[in-house]
């Protein structure tokens, strides 16, 4: 069995590999060759913690494994991250376990690749403007994935408190992009993509405040109850997601589809459009909204190109087991 360390991702893998592992993942998930296993997730009644698994099966690269971990709200009293997670591999031939691999890093990674691939697809190719609204952990890795798939010219960003906004500020200034801390209506008036990756139970951005033509990459919402735009913004969307079963359950859709303003059906998978079996972005006009929920897959994807680059560079810690 392989190890490889949480200490070792940064140094092995970069966000373009992980950009890679994610399309290709989509894309099988979409050929129904790949699919995840219903998720568990519990309040253990512990710590205040929430945990559990996220696991799945990619019949084409043979990933087989979860993602286990979960939220430790305490955490931050004994210096440790708040969010942990440890990906396991397993042998799909043998059903031996192939491989423990850390996943805080890993996930922010694949989070941020997801709504990568989905401003690669949906996007409009001129947009200028990055807007993003959240500043917490994953902004960060959400801000440099985006800014590898159009020649942004400049980001605006809004957060509810807005002193956080500085560590999207020294991203921008790190590549030289003017950035600038706006309120909400600006930013839906100058972004032609934003970005939402905020942890909120309630809209934050509303429909009157996004132009026609924008692309959205809704990241914050993964569970049920949590919201970051508005019902009515999400009914005047053509919806993408990475799954459609977590999408209207745990995802930014979830609320639309409860109040019957949109329908589980029209919502795209998003490998569909990467296989070029949806056309996607069908006008200039048009609003495209990604619902990214994270689903287990993504983990597998980045996982295993961690080990293989761990194996290729003679990091990886073998053990019997
Ligand atoms: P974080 O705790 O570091 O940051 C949270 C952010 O949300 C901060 O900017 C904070 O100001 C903002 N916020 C908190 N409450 C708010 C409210 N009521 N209204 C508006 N803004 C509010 O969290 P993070 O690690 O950056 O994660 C951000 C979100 O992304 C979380 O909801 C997390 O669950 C989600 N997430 C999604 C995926 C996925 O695959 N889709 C993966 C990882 C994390």
């Amino acid at each position: 069995m392989i190890i490889v360390p949480e200490r070792e991702i940064s140094g092995l893998v970069s966000a373009t590999d992980c950009f890679t592992a994610v399309e290709q993942v989509f894309a099988a998930m979409a050929r129904k060759s790949a699919y995840n296993f219903p998720v568990i997730r519990e309040a253990i009644g512990h710590a205040d913690a929430l945990y559990g698994f996220k696991s799945g099966f990619d019949r084409e690269s043979l990933a087989l494994g979860l993602k286990s971990g979960g939220f430790w709200p305490r955490n931050f009293e004994k210096a440790l991250p708040n969010h942990q997670s440890t990906v396991f591999l397993f042998d799909a031939d043998t059903g031996r376990c192939r491989a423990m691999v850390g996943g805080n890093l890993l996930t922010a990674l694949r989070t941020a690749a997801a709504s990568a691939v989905s401003i690669k697809y949906l996007a409009r190719q001129d947009a200028k403007v990055l807007g993003i609204i959240g500043a917490g952990h994953q902004s960060v890795f959400q801000l440099r994935a985006a800014l590898e798939q159009r020649p942004f010219e400049k980001i605006v960003g809004w957060n509810r408190h807005p002193q956080a906004l500085s560590r999207l500020e020294a991203v921008a200034a790190e590549r030289n992009i003017p950035f600038e801390a706006v309120n909400l209506d600006r930013l839906g008036a100058e972004a032609d993509v934003i970005i939402t990756i905020a942890s909120s139970f309630a809209p934050i951005l509303m429909a009157n405040q996004v132009r026609p033509g924008t692309h959205l990459a809704c990241m914050g919402t993964d569970t049920r109850g949590k919201q970051e735009v508005e019902t009515d913004l999400v009914a005047a969307a053509t919806v993408f997601t990475d799954e459609t079963k977590q999408s209207v359950t745990i995802g930014e859709a979830q609320h639309a589809v409860g109040k019957g303003l949109l329908a589980a059906a029209e919502i795209v998978e998003i490998g569909a459009v990467i296989n070029g079996d949806h056309p996607g972005r069908i006008s200039a006009t048009e609003i495209t909204l990604f619902d990214g929920t994270g689903v287990g897959l993504q983990d597998l994807a980045v996982a295993s190109a961690v080990v293989d680059l761990a194996l290729a560079k003679g990091v990886a810690i073998k053990v019997d087991f």
